[in-house]
């Protein structure tokens, strides 16, 4: 069965970063919408016209619209021995949606990384980028948004046993070890040979 992974933390926390370097090892893809949204913002397309002004803002767009792209990507052949996803859900009605896919597809959410990082940490990260949502004021917002709208996630999956913390502060290769180490331990046959002779 695959392996399917939510990346979740607040802006700055590195998702990307750790998202872009997990395909190329798992052979798995990296679904952001974050990405997704600007490609289509980009192209002009109607839906780039109709979320252009939310990313701008630094306000969470429609849970419909990222409900839908979401939807479409999950179906996609290649998301079969599993995914990514870097920035879905980010609130508890898209979590619900989520798991209500998942459901129909019959391949339940293995486990859902938490990167931690504190508010000060996240400002002068993201006061080095370069986005049109890292103007200061933005930044601020999309902070509080994360924490009005998304944070609530973390109990959400804690209730569901499926959270795994992650310090996000540590540089790169640390947290790339860190995460590592859990996708491992899912991988792992519980209760295989080895665990059993390891009790011994
Ligand atoms: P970051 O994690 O640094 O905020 P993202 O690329 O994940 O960057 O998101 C950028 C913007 O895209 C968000 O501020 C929001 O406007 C929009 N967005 C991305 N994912 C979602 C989502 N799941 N639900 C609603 N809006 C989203």
């Amino acid at each position: 069965m695959g392996l399917d992974l939510v990346l979740l933390g607040p802006p700055g926390s590195g998702k990307g970063t750790q998202a872009a370097r997990l395909p190329a090892q798992y052979h798995i893809p990296a679904i952001a919408t974050g990405d997704i949204l600007r490609a289509q913002v980009d192209a002009g397309t109607p839906l780039g016209q109709q979320v252009r002004s939310y990313l701008n803002r630094g306000e969470l767009v429609p849970d419909q619209l990222v409900v839908d792209i979401i939807r479409h990507r999950l179906n996609e052949p290649d998301t079969e021995a599993g995914f990514i996803l870097d920035g879905f859900p980010r609130t508890v009605t898209q979590a619900q949606a989520l798991d209500a896919m998942l459901a129909e597809l019959h391949r339940p959410l293995d486990a859902v990384l938490y990167l931690q990082v504190d508010r000060q940490a996240l400002q002068d990260r993201l006061g080095q980028r370069h986005r049109q949502d890292d103007r200061p004021e933005i930044v601020d917002h999309r902070i509080d948004v994360f924490l009005e709208q998304t944070a609530p996630l973390i109990g959400y999956y804690g209730d569901q046993g499926k959270l795994r913390l992650i310090n996000g502060a540590d540089p790169p290769d640390r947290v790339a070890a860190a995460i590592d180490e859990v996708i491992r331990s899912l991988l792992a046959p519980s209760g295989g040979p080895q665990a059993r002779r390891t009790g011994s």
